[in-house]
């Protein structure tokens, strides 16, 4: 019986393990055999499957990092999936997976900020040169690449701007290169849109956030397609990237209500998104009006927004900027996004100007919002308050 995703999320450990209602944790790093014929077997259906879940060694992971692998390739419509201990550890994975010395990416401007540092500094040193493409003009992607590119790393939205991509594109101009394809998918989630069933050879979620929607653990997933299998599979293992056990399980139950919580936070953002829209120093940074480039390329591809949202603020003086933050009573301040709770973040580094395509103006300003899952009445009485702050 073909299932829909919402009850499969909800009946993810009966499916796998049917003893009790949730899988256990099982840590491990030595596993007993009988004989070492019997290891030689493991390793031999190993070979034979490596997606099955046949493990010798503790650092293949365990029935519990199985079973999360394949309800997350269930989500994301993939061959298989990766975890990794943190998000930025898929990053880190899915590039050192296909590029090598002397080799070029090219990445989108507005990509996550660790991830655009880790191409100016760690890969530079590794002679591995990055190109940055501008989200809304892809003639710079056409006219960066050569035959030295071997990636194409997307990320969309992009962070903190939230630009909207023509995907489809990207993915054409790259198969018709023979370029690997990456998306940083963590904003939507693969409940909003499922890259691997689009075309993209591996899709990035930071688990940290929507996935386990709950601030308490940290976790990555890289899902792939056939094609990029073998390299993500050899480089994981040699990398020695793993997700623990009990991190796994934390994401497991997270999982369970991952629709209900997306469904929340996307409803609470588009009220407090109708608030903001009416205010004029504010343009908001999300798909809401639906006359821009942005809003077309989020409809054409996604079927729902989450909670993360950028405000870009016109005001003559910054520390009206910091004062309007600081006010804020029900939104903290602090890193990440994702959880059940509602956050609020003044982008100072994209103001300092680390983008190749971004013009913004001295008297503009980034402030990042997570819209969490309190009452979307109580948010915006407590911006109404903290925004008159704003000069
Ligand atoms: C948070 C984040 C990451 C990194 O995830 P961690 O789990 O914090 O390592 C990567 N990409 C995006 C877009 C993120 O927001």
């Amino acid at each position: 019986m073909k299932k829909s995703i919402n009850t499969f999320l909800k009946h993810t450990a009966k499916d796998f393990h049917n003893q009790s209602v949730n899988p256990p944790v099982v840590r491990a790093s030595t596993i007993i055999f009988k004989s070492l014929q019997d290891i030689r077997k493991m390793q031999k259906k190993y070979k034979k499957d490596p997606r099955g879940g046949h493990f010798d060694y503790g650092r293949q992971g365990t029935s519990t990092t199985h079973i999360l692998q394949k309800i997350l390739s269930e989500l994301e419509e993939s061959y298989h999936t990766f975890l990794t201990p943190t998000g930025f550890g898929s990053v880190f994975l899915a590039i050192f997976s296909v590029v090598r010395p002397g080799d070029e990416i090219l990445v989108a401007d507005p990509v996550y900020f660790p991830t655009r540092l880790f191409t100016e500094t760690f890969l530079k040193d590794f002679k591995i040169k990055t190109k940055f493409y501008n989200p809304h003009d892809l003639k710079t992607i056409s006219r960066n690449i050569s035959n030295k590119t071997k990636l194409i790393f997307v990320e969309c939205p992009g962070s903190n701007t939230f630009e909207f991509q023509d995907l489809s594109k990207i993915i054409k101009i790259a198969k018709r290169k023979k370029v690997f394809t990456v998306i940083d998918n963590t904003w939507a989630t693969p409940y909003f849109f499922k890259p691997i069933k689009l075309g993209f050879d591996m899709s990035i979620v930071s688990a940290t956030k929507y996935y386990s929607g709950h601030s308490d653990v940290m976790g990555g997933s890289l899902a792939v397609n056939k094609k990029a299998f073998k390299l993500v599979e050899k480089t994981n293992k040699i990398t020695g990237l793993r997700l623990s056990p009990d991190d796994a399980y934390l994401i497991l139950r997270g999982l369970r209500t991952l629709d209900i919580r997306l469904e929340k936070h996307q409803a609470n953002a588009k009220k407090v998104a109708a608030f903001l829209s009416k205010n004029k120093k504010v343009t908001l940074l999300y798909p809401y009006k639906k006359d821009s480039f942005n809003f077309r390329m989020w409809k054409k591809y996604f079927k729902g927004a989450s909670g993360l949202m950028g405000l870009r603020i016109k005001a003559k003086n910054k520390s009206s900027i910091k004062k309007f933050v600081n006010s804020l009573k029900l939104f903290g301040y602090g890193y990440s996004w994702g959880g059940f709770e509602s956050l609020a973040l003044h982008q100072e580094i994209v103001e300092r100007g680390n983008r190749n395509y971004l013009n913004l103006k001295k008297d503009e300003h980034i402030v990042r919002l997570h819209i969490g899952l309190e009452d979307p009445k109580d948010l915006i009485n407590d911006l109404k308050n903290a925004m008159k702050y704003i000069r």
